[in-house]
């Protein structure tokens, strides 16, 4: 692309953490950015979330252990992962497209295909930060993975194993229960067995986004909170965007970036595939002493964080519309799971209870680039680990968007697929 043909104007739909990453390494190559949210800063996944930067742990979605789960969820409401019994035909389509993708086979495909952007995200916060936004990354020295037994565990060493196999690098420790509590005291008596996590961190997800809004703003960028996009039109030269209530405003570029809703806006663009949310739940509570790191209960699928002087509880994967209204018994269902496994959480002080959308994709790999036109890009789905991805992915597609040059870290991720 020549020089004078660099988009300048360019439009973000979405204040996320993608979305917001996206501008602001933009605005690195000198873009005008505007972001548009329906809602607001952090409003849709990215606000409640556990908070974990685990390039080791990306992976993908789809799995060979996770199709036993889905067999039993139907059975039960408080299983860790949820198929609701009267799945409608688009949700079926999915899970079917989901069940192909559960292969070890195409698990190692796509987890080869995860290596290089995971080998990114933490490069991707330190140039935020160093760039100028306020907030931080803790060092995750004491993250831990928590069983009853070592049986419980052997699920895990196996994964890690294939994870190395496929080139990320993870360094680990085996503990006994004894020497993880002697760790992190706020584990139970119950826990038997525990892996000890190296290189990993942490944020509060929902600071770090609006302090990345903030210097977005603070660098000349535009946020739109309550401005719901209702239609993109390219218009060849340039690519006009609609808003509730106002006419269509012109962009030289859009990016797609708004979470489980893409495929509404980038379907139009040929971006087929599915965006399916897998909703999760998350709450804090009081304890007696917060952990230092992270506390994973992979078998109950729990995951906690300390965060503003309390523990963040997080866990399910529901598979519901995203819209759908928070249900108490998906939080009860944590609760249960998480009481005899923690010391010293009041799991009954619950705040901050809420529900968001994981955006998964059946492949369980992200929908990073050009979109059918070259002026529409798509920036999402990335399952689990948006907050993991996000600076990565904005920082690559902002390369790609301004040069014209598609980084080979997103070969695997084009929305066409
Ligand atoms: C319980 C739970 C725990 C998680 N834990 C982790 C974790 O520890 N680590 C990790 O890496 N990831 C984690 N995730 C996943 C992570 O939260 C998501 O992958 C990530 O937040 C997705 O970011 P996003 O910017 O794509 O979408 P979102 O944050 O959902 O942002 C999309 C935005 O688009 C806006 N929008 C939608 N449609 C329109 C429209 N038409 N016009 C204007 N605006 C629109 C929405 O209002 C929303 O603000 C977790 C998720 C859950 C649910």
């Amino acid at each position: 692309m020549a020089l004078d043909a660099r988009p300048r104007r360019i439009a973000v739909v979405g204040a996320g953490m993608v979305g917001l990453s996206t501008a602001w390494f933009l605005q690195e190559h000198g873009a005008e950015v505007t972001v548009f949210d329906r809602r607001d800063v952090a409003a849709g996944a990215s606000w409640g979330n556990a908070g974990w930067l685990t390039p080791g742990l990306a992976t993908p979605l789809p799995e060979p252990a996770v199709l036993s789960y889905g067999v039993r969820a139907v059975l039960s409401p408080s299983s860790p992962v949820y198929v609701p019994p009267s799945a409608n035909p688009r949700l079926l389509r999915f899970l079917a497209g989901f069940a192909r993708n559960s292969t070890a086979a195409r698990w190692r495909r796509s987890m080869e295909s995860l290596v290089p952007i995971n080998g990114r995200a933490l490069p991707s916060f330190d140039a935020l930060i160093e760039g100028g936004v306020k907030a931080d990354t803790a060092d995750a020295e004491t993250f831990l993975a928590a069983y009853r037994t070592a049986q419980e565990r052997r699920v895990l060493l196996e994964e890690i194993e294939h994870i190395r196999a496929a080139g990320q690098e993870l360094e680990y420790e085996v503990l006994t229960g004894d020497q993880a509590r002697a760790v992190e005291p706020a584990l139970s008596a119950q826990i038997g067995a525990a892996i000890l996590l190296r290189g990993q961190r942490f944020i509060d997800p929902g600071r770090f986004v609006h302090a990345l809004a903030d210097s977005v703003r603070a660098r000349g960028g535009k946020i739109r909170a309550g401005a719901a996009v209702t239609g993109i039109r390219d218009e060849r030269d340039r690519v006009a965007v609609r808003t509730t209530g106002r006419d269509f405003e012109t962009f030289d570029t859009v990016v797609v970036a708004s979470g489980v809703w893409l495929g509404d806006l980038a379907r139009t663009f040929g971006v087929r595939a599915l965006v399916q949310a897998g909703r999760g739940y998350s709450f804090s509570v009081p304890v007696e002493r917060v952990p230092s790191g992270p506390v994973y209960f992979p078998a109950q699928r729990v995951a906690c964080t300390p965060m503003g002087g309390r523990l963040r509880v997080a866990g399910m994967m529901e598979f519901r519309r995203p819209e759908a209204p928070l249900d108490q018994r998906r939080i009860k269902a944590i609760v249960e799971a998480a009481r005899p496994l923690l010391h010293g959480a009041d799991l009954d002080s619950r705040q901050d209870e809420w529900v968001g959308s994981r955006p998964c994709t059946r492949d369980g790999l992200p929908l990073i680039g050009a979109t059918r036109s070259p002026r529409v890009f798509a920036a999402g789905g990335h399952g689990m680990w948006g907050i993991t991805l996000g600076p990565a992915t904005g920082r690559l597609l902002a390369e790609q968007i301004v040069t014209g040059h598609r980084p080979r870290e997103l070969d695997p991720f084009d929305p066409l697929r």
